[in-house]
């Protein structure tokens, strides 16, 4: 569910709303402003950064010789 931080304008308090439309009108839940401000979120970025792994596998023929010390067969298991 879309959960963005919001920051009242007015009473500067910080509170966190579920948003479904993008028209939706959000009010402070202090002061019931609705001159609030959407903070600046990341929500589409996992909690663990994905280790960047080079991949060989592929790089040389199944059935050949391996095709050097770093070929994909060496780093099976
Ligand atoms: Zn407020």
């Amino acid at each position: 569910m879309p959960l963005y931080e919001f920051q009242c304008t007015q009473c500067h308090r910080e509170f966190e709303e579920l948003v479904f439309h993008t028209d939706e009108v959000i009010q402070c839940p202090e002061c019931q402003s609705q001159d609030v401000q959407r903070k600046i979120s990341l929500p589409g970025i996992p909690a663990m950064k994905a280790e960047s792994v080079p991949t060989f596998t592929g790089s040389c023929a199944a059935q050949g010789p391996p095709c050097g010390p770093r070929c994909a067969r060496f780093a099976d298991g």
